[in-house]
């Protein structure tokens, strides 16, 4: 069975996606080594792992906007069981909200995390995949790393930004032996949605304005180690997110009225809405 005994990192693992992908990986024999920057949810990711079986996990605290701690815990991996077969930089946060709403800080939050964080967990597992000669790198972008996703726009910049580091990256590792994919999808049931902070807009009714509907978690995950394991350079789905996104490769005005529409929508939703 493909990942039956490789050693798996997956960040941001104490949740959503990244439980599930912990939880695929395990049921197809892997040794999981999952972090997340909440020391409980990842253990408890953990020890469903284990109870689950075949493959085992462990858990780490490990917040990935921290340089030191991401290069540490990932050259600490390779160490201790030799190599490392697959990491998935998965860890995310968001901030919606309107530009205008939005201050310096909330942007730099943002880019510390998804695109900081991503960077510095490809950055140390290229290396030593490089050494290697053999590795699988998967960083987690988003539709939103495609076209564009207003009312989000900082986590969208980080997404695109994923998109340019990754696409080069996987230019860069074929011949090396290091495998490099973008994961892009659409909108998934995950705990995002509700832990994201909202500035200048109720949380409450903004699922409801989302423009199409969400995939199960466990149904993500599924397609994505489907993707992983086909070597695809881009992990795109669901069936609304391929179309959408090859429509905005042809113009881009083909995609602006569905960007209308969520703007519309988000500011009758917005405070002192105008
Ligand atoms: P989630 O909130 O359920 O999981 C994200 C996890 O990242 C949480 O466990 C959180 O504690 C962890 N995290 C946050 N900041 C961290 C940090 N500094 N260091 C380490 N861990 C940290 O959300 P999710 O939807 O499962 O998100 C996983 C990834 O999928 C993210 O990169 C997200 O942008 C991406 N994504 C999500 C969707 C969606 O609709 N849910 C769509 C496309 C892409």
């Amino acid at each position: 069975m493909y990942f039956n005994g490789n050693i798996c990192v997956i960040t941001g693992s104490g949740s959503g996606i990244g439980r599930a992908l912990a939880l695929g990986l395990g049921s197809r024999g892997a040794t999981v080594i999952a972090s997340d920057i909440h020391e409980t949810n990842v253990k408890e990711t953990a020890a469903l792992v284990n109870e689950a079986g075949p493959g085992k996990a462990i858990a780490e605290a490990i917040d990935v906007s921290n340089e030191d701690a991401v290069s540490l815990h990932i050259n600490r991996v390779a160490d201790q069981y030799g190599r490392i077969d697959l990491i998935i930089n998965n860890a995310g946060i968001a901030v919606t909200g309107e530009a205008r709403d939005l201050s310096i800080e909330h942007w730099r939050r943002v880019i510390n995390v998804n695109l900081m964080g991503v960077l510095y967990g490809s950055d140390t597992a290229y290396k030593i995949m490089t050494c290697q000669g053999f590795g699988h790198i998967v960083n987690i972008s988003s539709l939103s790393g495609l076209v564009p996703f207003p009312t989000n726009i900082p986590y969208g910049t980080t997404k695109y930004a994923i998109v340019g580091l990754t696409a080069g990256l996987r230019a860069e590792g074929e011949a090396l032996g290091v495998k490099v994919s973008m994961v892009c999808p659409g909108f998934i049931e995950s705990n995002i949605y509700t832990s994201s902070e909202a500035v200048n807009v109720s949380k409450e009714n903004l699922t409801d304005i989302l423009p199409f509907k969400m995939v199960p978690v466990h149904k993500a995950a599924e397609k994505i180690l489907k993707g992983i394991e086909r070597n695809d350079a881009v992990i795109v789905f669901p069936g609304y997110a391929k179309f959408i996104w090859w429509l905005h490769r042809i113009s881009a005005r083909l995609t602006a009225r569905t960007s209308r529409r969520l703007i519309t929508d988000f500011r009758k939703l917005r405070n002192n809405n105008d």
